[in-house]
């Protein structure tokens, strides 16, 4: 059989420099475990426009279509700031998400027990925490219509956005937590404001619907998202997947997210429907953008770049223990010590770089 294939964009600013650590890891797992990819690579982003004039090419979305999964670094600099919007970076980023149709946004939420310091919320209440955002990302507020800023006959402004959702649409997402929370918990918490919304209304029946009749051995519960936002700060560890519409998650998934400290240390991965080969369409990256005031300083940490790659051997490529492999030589490394300028913290400690953390992975790895 084919090896599974990868598409790598490594975009701009710390982009490729954390990209260059998961080509490192990437390579570990051919050698050492029987894994091998088919890597491509390609221009995204400020790159693709230096390129091309444009932040995506036809050429590279469809390639993005054809292979297994994506994985993308990050986009965006000042060089790009004053350019039109139809061609900034960013552009090439939503044209990714729009066109594969990624209609599931995963962002776990994990700390690790050596970076537990971190939070800003008290040890305990983040220590071990292992809970997992789905938010809906192609619906809802972000793209509902009618939208726009208008006059009114009074001489006021108005501004419109539309909340509005589907059956499909909320049955697919819901479908995506159901079936991550098997692998994970078995618990799904489901979250709208039906108190004051009928979207919300509609989010509870769809979910309520596809719990009753095709995950009925999952267990359900249903919050408001206000409450949702006030439980995941007072005791997070009560969830394992949550899953919101995409204005709420927009919202929920940073705050879960900065639970566990720094930015460079979050993965994340978008899915689409199943392809042929019975693979979703996927785009792993990490949360973070391209740091402009560290590029090329090595001073980026490759962590949340690796652990998305961890995201795709779970996600994409059934090879959960392999991906667990990878997340536990990470928490060695950390519990030994070993700190990118971000995770020092207030006592300080000399830093290592980019490329010496890719390192100390590869040798926890080989060591596992
Ligand atoms: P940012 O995430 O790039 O940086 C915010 C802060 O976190 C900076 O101080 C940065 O040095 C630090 N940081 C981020 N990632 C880090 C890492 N891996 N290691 C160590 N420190 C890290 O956000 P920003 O400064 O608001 O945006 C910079 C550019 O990135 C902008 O052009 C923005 O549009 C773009 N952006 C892109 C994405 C994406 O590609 N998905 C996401 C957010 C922002």
């Amino acid at each position: 059989m084919a090896n599974p294939s990868i598409l790598i964009l490594p975009g701009d600013g710390i982009g490729p420099e954390v990209m260059a650590e998961v080509r490192k890891i990437i390579g570990w797992f051919g050698e050492n475990r029987n894994l091998n990819f088919d890597l491509s690579e390609d221009l995204v982003g400020g790159a693709a426009y230096d390129a091309h004039g444009t932040p995506l090419t036809d050429a590279t979305m469809a390639k993005a279509q054809s292979v297994d999964a994506v994985l993308l670094g990050a986009v965006g600099g000042p060089a790009y700031d004053d350019l039109d919007f139809s061609v900034k970076p960013e552009r090439g980023l939503l044209r990714l998400r729009k066109e594969m149709d990624l209609f599931a946004n995963l962002r776990p939420a994990q700390c690790f027990d050596a970076l537990a310091d971190f939070s800003s919320l008290k040890k305990d209440v983040v220590a071990g925490l292992d809970i997992m955002i789905v938010r809906e990302l192609t619906s809802g507020s972000y793209f509902g219509e009618p939208r726009g800023i208008s006059d009114l006959p009074d001489g006021q402004r108005v501004g419109i956005n539309t909340q509005r959702y589907t059956t499909d649409e909320i049955r697919r997402v819901a479908r995506s937590a159901f079936e991550l929370a098997r692998k994970r918990g078995n618990k799904v918490c489901s979250m709208e404001k039906a108190n004051v919304m009928e979207s919300g209304i509609l989010w509870r029946e769809e979910v309520t619907w596809v719990h009753q009749n095709e995950y009925p051995d999952v267990e359900l519960s249903h919050m408001y998202a206000d409450n949702g936002a006030m439980q995941l700060v007072r005791w997070p560890k009560q969830f394992d997947v949550i899953v919101t519409d995409n204005l709420f998650g927009d919202i929920l998934s940073d705050c879960a997210a900065m639970l566990t400290g720094s930015l460079g240390m979050l993965p994340s991965a978008s899915l689409g429907v199943p392809m042929e080969n019975g693979r979703p369409k996927a785009m792993y990256e990490p949360v973070h953008g391209s740091a402009p005031d560290i590029t090329g300083q090595g001073k980026a940490n490759p962590i949340a770049c690796i652990l998305s790659f961890a995201m795709a051997l779970r996600y994409s490529f059934d090879q959960g223990a392999e991906a667990t492999r990878l997340e536990a030589a990470i928490e060695t490394v950390l519990a030994a010590g070993a700190r990118t300028a971000d995770l020092l913290g207030p006592t300080g400690g000399s830093p290592i770089s980019t490329a010496e953390m890719g390192d100390v992975i590869i040798k926890a790895l080989d060591a596992s």
